[in-house]
């Protein structure tokens, strides 16, 4: 079984449907409400454990009724929720989410709360329990490291050089664009940086919507220090870039999407994330595990919603 450490988000959406947006001042009538618990962290540490890795959550919620919620889901995912602290001076993160139903559209608000308050420290603290475990320091396929930008920098760069040094496979998914420039030295401690076409435009500094473009961006993010960058595009699939042997240029590998009906895009990045992760700490090689990771996005687009459609190890043997 292989080992994997997500440190990241917890959230949770307060859906309200409504025919339209209200007008500035407006209080109008809404038609459904609903609420669900994901965040990036979450997420992929549910598609991780789902697809057969032995995953523990390093996050921070609030003690509220919102926070409540997150540990008996976690559980019930096999996830271990050991470090996911709770926070007495802020809420857990929340999404307001209006859709206005007539135009299919929807509007945003996150609060981020906790997941912004999760000190260095506790990270650190946490990591450090995590990685010397006794399973942790004699594994062979090594651990895997996952983490995303919804948590702070200072936390980030903290656990990459843990587990880093520790010897476990890093992957940053630099998801969604961060807030703050991310120092220079957190893309040498990256192994993997899984970013999409949007977070790739803005951290390459160019428009990534096709496969060339994505190359391009793709060879420009080597440079700033990962072993390989993956650009995921949606229902073209991803790209997978690494460097040249003895002074070779880079190496490019296409990864066509499987053909599915995408009914809701909600998650796919996050079940990619976690999918890759979860089958590069049972050894399987970058491509395969790219494969698998495809498969894990492609299964998640077909249903709505975010946990609910986040695959089985069932389903996504079943697409390979
Ligand atoms: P994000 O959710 O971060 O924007 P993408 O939309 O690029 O990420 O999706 C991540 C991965 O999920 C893609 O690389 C692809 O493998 C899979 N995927 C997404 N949309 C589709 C689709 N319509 N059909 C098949 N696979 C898809």
């Amino acid at each position: 079984m292989g080992r994997v450490i997500v440190l990241g988000s917890l959230m949770t959406d307060l859906v309200a449907r409504a025919p339209r947006f209200p007008f500035p001042g407006e209080s109008l009538i809404g038609e459904e409400f609903a609420m669900f618990i994901g965040g990036k962290g979450f997420n992929q540490a549910v598609t991780a454990a789902r697809l057969g890795a032995q995953t523990s959550l390093i996050g921070n919620v609030g003690q509220d009724a919102f926070g409540d919620a997150f540990f008996p889901a976690l559980a019930a995912e096999g996830v271990d929720c050991t470090y996911v602290s709770r926070d007495t001076t802020t809420g857990t993160g929340v999404g307001c989410v209006t859709v206005a139903t007539e135009i299919g559209q929807n509007a945003i608000v996150a609060l981020p709360r906790a997941n912004l308050t999760l000190s260095a420290e506790t990270v650190r603290q946490a990591m450090e329990a995590l990685l010397s475990s006794g399973e942790a320091a004699a594994m062979t396929p090594p651990g895997v490291f996952l983490t995303q930008c919804e948590t702070s920098i200072e936390t980030i760069v903290t656990a990459l050089l843990q587990a880093h040094e520790a010897g476990f496979v890093t992957i940053l998914n630099a998801a969604p664009i961060p807030q703050e420039i991310l120092p220079a030295e957190l893309f040498r401690l990256v192994d993997i940086l899984v970013v999409n076409e949007i977070e790739a435009s803005f951290l390459a500094g160019l428009t990534v919507d096709t496969a060339m473009t994505a190359k391009t961006a793709a060879e420009r993010l080597l440079e700033r220090g990962p072993e390989h960058v993956i650009i995921t595009l949606g229902a073209l699939g991803a790209t997978w870039c690494t460097h040249g042997e003895n002074g070779a240029p880079p190496f490019h590998r296409w990864q066509r999407a499987f053909n599915v009906q995408q009914i809701d895009p909600t998650g796919a990045g996050d079940a990619f994330c976690g999918a890759l992760a979860a089958r590069l700490s049972m050894g399987a090689p970058l491509e395969e595990a790219l494969r698998w990771a495809n498969a894990a996005g492609a299964i998640t687009v077909t249903r709505k919603g975010a946990l609910p459609s986040l695959p089985t190890r069932t389903e996504v043997e079943a697409l390979l």
